[in-house]
């Protein structure tokens, strides 16, 4: 049997260069670094996530039998499925950090990348840790790259600087794995340590809540209308299950225009079809990326018109507002400055997949109201990553929670 969908969603951190993506090409055969320049660059955040099934050979021992092979390298026997895992893609080191922050449940454990031929910590691994200390995530593995450029010594004396830079944060225990991921070198090891990672409490009775990612329509121009498929959107459930059959509410929904206002209203449709990217399934829950087949107008969900939005049951949905209090927690940063907001400050919040343009209506010590540019579903105690404009860029400068 197969594992048909994600159990575990794994973001990874580490300073620009310092060998990301070949961790997750030799973990999961996918490159992940596919976003052009032009997406970098939009404010729309596209989640993606690598996935691979971990098997173990039940004849040979110790981390060699842990392989995304469906065969044993070493014996050639069978290797079963243990785990599917799922590595979150977020492009630029801004939107991950964001992403990261914004996204409950949008990542349940972390892969570190440290390379040896660096002193550590590089300015963004800092701030990586800072980041998982925020988010108190302690399923974590430590990958240090680059240790064939260096030789042994110095291999083990940058393994003594991550000892010295992870004392006392929430991943000081995180097991740190000299890796050469082009020449598969304890590949292996990082897998069996992955499929011992603590699986999340995914909530799986609550209210459902999807995170759209993207949306598109999968008809061919020119489709017989009558053969004409619904429209499609791809996203990641934080909570509760989805199921073919129910009825599902995305907000906040299609804008209109009405004189100077833009009104929005709620989509209804009906789930036809859930895929996992290899399988199809008669129910979902978090984990992974999954793409949700619907009765949709095809034309309501082409070209990730609906990215941002969120979806889950009618009537059992977050309220869709303009205005919220929350309390602002300010991140440590060593390379920016920032002086407390002035009133109407444009700012962007990183609220699930969306980037919402807002405003700072006022501000009094670290409690702030906020005028969202347009509805946003929301909940209290959600934690929106806050990006102000410093030196004509926007820089992730903290986080807020709605109260
Ligand atoms: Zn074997």
């Amino acid at each position: 049997m197969d594992i048909k969908q994600s159990q575990i969603n794994i973001g990874t951190l580490g300073h620009i260069d310092h060998g990301k993506t070949s961790v997750v090409q030799s973990l999961t055969n996918i490159w992940t670094d596919r976003h052009s320049e032009s997406i970098k660059r939009n404010m729309t955040i596209k989640l993606g996530y690598a996935d691979a099934v971990i098997r173990k050979c039940e004849k040979c021992k110790g981390p060699s039998a842990y392989t995304i092979e469906k065969t044993c390298k070493k014996c050639g026997s069978a290797a079963e499925p243990v785990l599917r895992f799922s590595i979150l893609d977020a492009p630029g080191h801004e939107t991950l950090m964001a992403t990261a922050i914004s996204g409950a449940n949008i990542i349940n454990g972390i892969l570190f990348i440290i390379a040896a031929n660096e002193q550590c910590p590089m300015q963004q691994t800092r701030e990586h840790l800072m980041i998982i200390n925020l988010l108190g995530i302690k399923n974590a593995i430590i990958v240090q790259t680059k240790v064939d450029l260096v030789g042994k010594e110095k291999a083990l004396e940058h393994y003594k600087q991550i000892k010295e830079f992870i004392k006392g944060s929430a991943i000081e225990d995180a097991p740190i794995v000299p890796a050469v991921p082009n020449r598969n070198i304890n590949i292996d090891v990082i897998l069996e340590l992955i499929s011992k990672m603590h699986l999340p409490d995914f909530n799986l009775d609550a209210d459902p809540l999807m995170y759209i990612a993207r949306s598109f329509d999968v008809n061919k121009p020119g489709s017989d209308i009558e053969k004409l498929r619904g429209g499609v959107i791809g996203g990641t459930i934080i909570r509760g299950k989805l199921k073919v059959g129910d009825t599902i509410s995305i907000l906040p929904g299609l804008s209109k225009q009405k004189g100077k206002h833009t009104i929005y209203s709620e989509i209804l449709t009906l789930i036809v079809g859930i895929n996992t990217g290899t399988d199809d399934i008669e129910e979902a829950h978090p984990g992974g990326l999954i793409g949700i087949a619907t009765q949709m107008d095809p034309a309501l969900t082409k070209a990730d018109s609906l990215v941002g939005m969120v979806l889950g049951h009618k009537g059992k949905m977050p309220k869709v507002v303009e205005e919220i209090n929350a309390a602002y927690i300010p991140l440590e940063r060593t390379d920016i400055q920032v002086s407390g907001f002035s009133k109407d400050e444009p700012i962007a919040l990183s609220i699930g997949t969306a980037t919402v343009l807002s405003y700072v209506s006022s501000s009094k010590r670290n409690s702030v109201k906020i005028r969202f540019s347009h509805p946003v579903p929301v909940e209290k105690g959600l934690k929106m990553a806050v990006m102000r404009r410093v030196n004509h860029r926007l820089r992730l400068t903290g986080y807020a929670v709605i109260e």
